[in-house]
């Protein structure tokens, strides 16, 4: 079977949601930690698995030889992702998977955020498994998913300087996925994805501008001061001086991805950022 951990994530949903058109659904196991949270895919005929990253157990037995695996990275920073995801890999290994394709960061990205992701990948090398790395760039709803101070304020902040990004919506990326689990060839592929188009957030803020009829400029600050306005808005300070690296990296140029590998694969053009903007607008 095609087996998707984190399947009830935001992710993961746009993955079985596009599986379900390509694959009878008796071949989908979804592994989600909360099963009634799964109960609108165990009704279209998905095979739910219950597992936690953090219970290695869980695991025991969840594979079958020649699965084809895909690992959603776990989002629970303060709780040691690389050997959540080692749990999977193990209990991949031991079962003589097929593949396991593992959602990461792209190879040009130096922020703090990468260093679970090169750490699970240099495991999953390791293991020997046929694996394949969905370098995922940036995701659009990143942004358009926090709108709510940005027109509060009529002010898009951050500390990412006139940095591109070449970000893509999560549908793009499970498209990505879906093509690997489906296709043939991926076989020990890394894949560096982005959309195709970078964009600066002058550019967003402008974006915003023209579709919401107002005055809505970028505020570039320095990533002190970042820090100060995500922890005053609440975000923990590990996870605000997170966010703030990955801003610097921006101002690097390192979510810029522009290898085109995320629109070879998904057979389509990425979605534009400003349909996700729209979207988001209409709420
Ligand atoms: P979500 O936070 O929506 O989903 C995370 C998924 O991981 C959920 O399904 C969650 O389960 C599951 N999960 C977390 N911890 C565990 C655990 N201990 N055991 C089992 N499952 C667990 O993130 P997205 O779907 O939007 O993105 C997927 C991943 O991509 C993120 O987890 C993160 O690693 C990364 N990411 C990438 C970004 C990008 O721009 N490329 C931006 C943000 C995150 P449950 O449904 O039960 O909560």
């Amino acid at each position: 079977s095609i087996v998707v951990t984190g399947a009830t994530g935001h992710l993961g949903r746009h993955v079985v949601d596009q599986l379900l058109e390509k694959v009878p659904a008796e071949q989908i196991t979804a592994v989600v930690r909360d099963e009634a949270k799964a109960a609108d895919f165990a009704a279209r005929g998905v095979r739910i698995a219950v597992a936690d990253y953090n219970t290695p157990e869980t695991f025991d037995g969840l594979f079958a030889a020649g699965d084809r695996v895909l690992l959603i990275s776990g989002n629970e920073f303060d709780k040691g992702r690389v050997q959540q995801h080692t749990v999977v890999i193990d209990a991949a290994k031991a079962a003589g998977v097929a593949l396991l394709a593992y959602t990461s960061a792209p190879g040009s990205l130096t922020a703090a955020l990468a260093d679970d992701h090169r750490a699970t990948e240099k495991a999953l090398l390791a293991s020997g498994l046929p694996y394949t790395l969905l370098r995922n760039g940036w995701y659009h709803e990143n942004y358009t998913e926090n709108l709510a101070p940005v027109l509060a304020h009529d002010a898009v902040v951050a500390a990412a300087g006139e940095g591109r990004i070449s970000s893509a919506s999560r549908a793009d990326y499970a498209a990505a996925a879906v093509a690997v689990l489906t296709g043939e060839g991926h076989e020990n592929q890394t894949y560096e994805l982005g959309g195709d188009e970078a964009w600066s957030l002058a550019e967003y803020a402008a974006e915003l501008s023209r579709q919401t009829g107002k005055e809505i400029a970028y505020n570039s600050v320095p990533g002190e001061t970042m820090q100060g306005i995500l922890t005053g808005a609440g975000v923990p300070e590990a996870m605000a001086a997170i966010l703030v690296g990955v801003d610097a990296s921006i101002a690097e140029g390192e979510l810029v991805v522009s290898t085109g590998d995320l629109s070879r694969l998904a057979g389509r053009t990425t979605t534009p950022l400003a349909e996700v903007v729209t979207a988001a607008l209409k709420g």
